[in-house]
């Protein structure tokens, strides 16, 4: 059997970060740095706050670079005061949407039944989900980071046809490494998004070859190559580092 040929997905995430004013600069430096798209080692993306997201659109047009929200709710429309629904980010043109970020589910609540609920709501709808798993330090010191993965993929997958699993992007994220400095070791990254990706071979082996897995954690351009030739390790969700166009381009360009 041929090796499957996973093209790398790179993603900056914003977090809380980016004015109109500085979406449009931060893009316009990109598209500046970025090789001719052909020529990228992975697919990139930027996941930008709702304000700026049309910003993103209209600046990075023709370019080859995704724009992602970083949340969205799975109805459609009805009573959800401050949310927003896949058709309304479809509207601006955004590509994919960060679900399940552990910022989500720790500060917001967001939970594993919702999140069954939003990764299919986001693929029938034309985006493409990057659902982020992880576990915290307490759990990997108590050897519980293959059940929280465990109960976290099942739970995001469930309602996904085998038929669409591929399309899923999964950024495995532990959360003592976000935003910490903590980075996990090029092992620890490997062999848990090796696991990630055998969970999804437990549904479709087809789809699990095909599945895109990130490693995201405080990744910067000094560790990025590390991480990212890991062989299971299909490129990175990137915080702080992504705020810096420079930094964002590197690691993207460490991305195999
Ligand atoms: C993130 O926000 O998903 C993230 C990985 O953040 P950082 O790179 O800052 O750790």
């Amino acid at each position: 059997m041929p090796e499957p040929v996973r093209r790398p997905y790179v993603a900056a995430n914003w977090k809380l970060w980016g004015t109109r004013a500085q979406a449009a600069s931060y893009c316009e430096r990109l598209r500046e740095l970025l090789p001719p798209a052909p020529q990228r080692p992975a697919e990139l993306a930027v996941c930008a706050p709702f304000t700026a997201l049309d910003t993103c659109v209209a600046a990075l047009a023709g370019n080859g670079v995704e724009v992602a929200a970083q949340t969205m709710h799975a109805e459609r429309t009805g009573a959800h005061t401050g949310e927003i629904s896949a058709e309304m980010l479809l509207e601006v043109g955004v590509a994919a949407v960060v679900l399940g970020h552990s910022e989500r589910r720790e500060l917001e609540g967001e939970s594993d039944r919702a999140l069954a609920a939003k990764v299919p709501a986001a693929l029938d709808a034309g985006l493409r989900p990057i659902l982020c798993v992880g576990e915290t330090e307490a759990e990997r010191e108590a050897g519980d980071m293959e059940r929280k993965l465990r109960h976290q993929v099942g739970e995001g997958l469930d309602g996904v046809s085998d038929e669409r699993l591929a399309d899923v992007v999964i950024a495995y994220e532990p959360i003592w490494a976000i935003g910490s400095g903590a980075v996990a070791t090029p092992d620890q990254a490997q062999e848990a998004v090796a696991f990630v990706r055998a969970l999804v071979g437990g549904r479709s082996e087809r789809a699990a070859d095909e599945l895109r897995v990130l490693y995201g954690g405080s990744v910067k351009p000094a560790n990025a190559a590390d991480l990212l030739t890991q062989p299971d390790v299909d490129g990175a969700l990137v915080g702080g580092a992504s705020l810096d166009p420079e930094d964002f381009v590197k690691i993207a360009a460490a991305a195999l």
